[in-house]
């Protein structure tokens, strides 16, 4: 019956991430950095706020735009942190930043319309764009240039069916923040060559020792950027399953369009848990913003010193993505024996674009004792995988 699937869906294989998942359930102290999805818990005020709210009725249909309150709340404090006003109608509530990449290249994209990724890059973006009838073109980027988008390469790749270039800083899987020159060069290009611009930023608040800056606060570019925003990685709420879209009239309403008829509106008890989390002191976020610098510097540190890795200083999101080419073997290999001789879990770099092969992905979603194991177990692993 398989060949019942639509061509759009069915050829998709399953993530080498999910594989990953699945292959670890089968050790036991197994150390896992495989998967994105931060050990904090929601906070206890947020959860609280979130079951009073839905004792007290919020358990209806909302908007499909989002609950009001949680609009005005997120412009507000949007507006704090970006240079360009944003106002409430110039937001999306969705399902998780997933919900708004998804609704974004639905409104966007027609069947064969382009659109270039800086890779190595967030897997999902393929089924976005596939599921919505466009072909991905991807721009490779290096670790010798901090794995920043090169604009040069980009341009080279626009064909006249190139319709959205899409970029995220800070970067899952690199842990890249774009450059402020490259983010100029970036908004430029799409301007001269009239691109849309979805920037996905849903790590904006975990950078470390760098500025998170918005493609979208260039000159020019608010009319034709759309950003992607999430509770879930800054704010610990990745169950919750709220994101948001924010750019301008045209493609919010486009965007409202499709989620209205897939989802008719977000969570709303969801809702209220974010209106609560922007309601937190700042100093909440800025502790758990802390601890992910404090592990990624650790795991930076120690992968630095060991023969044989390369790896790029983390600027931002919780990922490192140190290239192990040189101890020989594809990153699929070594994360399989690394899994079954020492009970670490990794990601194959190759599961993020061909720039990938020969790296693998380290998210610190485990604290700094666990994360100080499994790089001592990984450092014993490196001496008799070498061998
Ligand atoms: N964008 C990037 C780069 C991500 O890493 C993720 C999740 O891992 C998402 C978007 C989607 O996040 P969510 O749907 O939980 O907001």
């Amino acid at each position: 019956m398989r060949e019942k699937l639509s061509r759009l869906v069915g050829g998709h294989a399953p993530s080498l991430i999910r594989e990953m998942f699945q292959r670890a359930a089968a050790y036991e102290d197994v150390i896992s950095l495989g998967i994105g999805d931060p050990d904090f818990d929601t906070p206890e005020p947020i959860c609280r706020a979130a079951l009073a709210d839905a004792l007290a009725g919020h358990t209806h249909y909302t908007q499909s735009q989002g609950d009001p309150e949680l609009l005005t709340a997120l412009a507000a404090n949007l507006n704090q942190r970006q240079k360009l006003a944003c106002a409430p109608q110039d937001l999306v509530i969705t399902f998780g930043g997933m919900g708004a990449l998804a609704a974004a290249f639905r409104a966007l994209l027609d069947d064969g319309d382009e659109v270039i990724i800086p890779e190595p890059f967030f897997p999902d973006y393929t089924s976005h764009v596939e599921f919505s009838g466009g072909v991905c073109v991807f721009s490779p980027t290096r670790i010798e240039n901090g794995f920043a988008p090169e604009p040069e390469a980009i341009a080279a790749a626009i064909t006249p069916r190139t319709k959205v270039l899409l970029i995220n800083t800070p970067c899952n899987p690199t842990g890249a923040v774009i450059p402020g020159p490259t983010l100029d060069a970036l908004a430029e290009l799409a301007i001269r060559r009239d691109l849309v611009v979805i920037s996905d930023e849903v790590y904006d608040r975990l950078t470390f020792g760098v500025a998170h800056q918005s493609i979208r606060d260039r000159p020019g570019m608010a009319e034709r950027t759309l950003v992607i925003g999430s509770f879930s990685k800054n704010f610990a709420m990745t169950g919750w399953r709220i994101g948001w879209a924010l750019g301008p009239r045209w493609l919010v309403e486009a965007i409202l369009n499709v989620t209205t008829h897939n989802t008719s509106c977000p969570n709303s008890v969801s809702q209220r848990a974010a209106i609560a989390a922007l309601a937190q002191p700042e100093a909440t976020w800025e502790a758990m913003r802390r601890e992910f610098a404090a592990r990624c510097r650790l795991v930076h540190e120690r992968l630095a010193a060991m023969p044989g890795v390369t790896v790029a200083p983390p600027q931002g999101s919780f990922y490192l993505f140190p290239r192990i080419a040189q101890i020989g073997g594809d990153g699929r290999r070594f994360a399989l024996e690394l899994l079954d001789r020492a009970q670490v879990v990794v990601v194959p770099g190759e599961a993020f674009g061909p720039s990938g092969v020969g790296c693998v992905r380290l998210a610190c979603t485990v604290g700094l004792e666990r994360l100080a194991q499994a790089m001592d177990r990984l450092e014993r692993f490196l001496t008799t995988y070498r061998a």
